[in-house]
């Protein structure tokens, strides 16, 4: 069994708005990638969701930041969000077009956390919390973590460079630490059943925990518990793998220069999954160029470079409706020749 942490899913047609929705298996998070039209979501999906990672603020990026408010209103949920320069004052400036005299009457603690990255590596952060109106609060940014990096958790971590569309754009990559693989049919030679548990036992590989931890072990059957606890180390030996974790990107919204190429091949190198624009077809690149866009050529030489194993094309013009497969092929064969 050997399904991976992050599951990716592209939530639109690639002539829609580019969104990725990052779920992890076993648990009720997830991550989301630009925010504009997200109705495809069930609205059990976007109350996963913990961490939103905004490229820029261009309205097909954005815009269904006022539908995910609507959603999460009433909850008890802290939202973290990063963006580029000038972003806390946008989203302050989206949060500050309703009307909230009633909210302090609210017994649930919604808050925003946001992040806005700039090219001095520094960050600055503020936070927006409904008992408060959503007024901006300043928030010192005490994180630790290197230069590019927004989060740093045991299984994961994500990292960011400010890239140009005319406007700062940024690019993101997910790197799970380690890939634990379960054998399924261990499991099943041990009379264990397969579940979130195992997201517990996971974990506890993940942050090296004592071979003595007991893991507790449990199924629900016929509204019935069964539940035993097992020690962790006989567990890893006999039931899981680990191997390399895997690497995802998401690249949208750039022009094609040097100084672009060359931060994303650094950013995303390696990665398993790439899903990248492949907004206009080559013969249009000067268009492409005027538009601060990548051909799918392009796309395909910088995944090529980056030695990516997977290409996922997103973010097709809509000028190419009847010519879906042409753009496909196009990043395909710059990727793989
Ligand atoms: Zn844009």
């Amino acid at each position: 069994m050997t399904k991976p942490l992050l599951q990716p899913l592209v939530v639109n047609d690639p002539f829609d708005d580019p969104v990725l929705y990052l779920d992890f298996l076993f648990q009720k998070r997830a991550l989301l990638f630009d925010l504009g039209d997200i109705r495809a979501l069930p609205p059990r999906k976007i109350l996963r969701i913990s961490d939103i990672f905004i490229s820029h603020t261009h309205m097909d990026h954005f815009a269904d930041f006022d539908w995910l408010l609507r959603l999460v209103l009433r909850r008890e949920k802290k939202i973290r969000l990063f963006g580029p320069p000038g972003f806390i004052d946008q989203l302050e400036h989206k949060l500050k077009a309703y009307s909230w005299n009633l909210v302090h009457n609210y017994d649930n603690n919604l808050a925003f956390i946001a992040t806005e990255l700039h090219p001095n590596a520094a960050s600055r952060q503020a936070l927006f919390r409904c008992q408060r109106a959503f007024s901006q609060e300043h928030q010192e940014n005490n994180s630790d973590l290197s230069p590019g990096v927004l989060i740093a958790e045991p299984a994961f971590r994500v990292r960011t460079a400010i890239l140009d569309h005319g406007i700062p754009c940024l690019g993101f990559t997910i790197e799970e630490s380690q890939h634990i693989n379960i054998w399924k049919n261990r499991l099943q030679a041990l009379s264990l059943p397969v579940g979130p548990w195992l997201h517990d036992l996971k974990r506890a590989i993940l942050t090296q925990q004592p071979d003595d931890t007991p893991i507790r072990i449990w199924r629900q059957e016929n509204g019935k518990k069964y539940q035993k606890y097992l020690p962790l180390g006989l567990l890893k030996r006999q039931i899981s793998r680990t191997s390399p974790g895997q690497k995802i990107s998401y690249i949208v919204d750039i022009r094609y220069s040097r100084s672009n190429c060359q931060k994303i091949v650094e950013l995303i190198q390696g990665s398993h999954l790439l899903f990248i624009e492949t907004t206009f077809l080559h013969k249009d690149a000067e268009m492409a160029a005027e538009k601060q866009h990548l051909t799918a050529r392009q796309a395909g030489w910088i995944a090529r470079e980056a030695g990516v194993k997977k290409l996922v094309p997103i973010n097709f013009s809509p000028r190419y409706s009847d010519r879906r497969q042409t753009l496909v092929t196009e990043a395909q064969e710059a990727f793989k020749n």
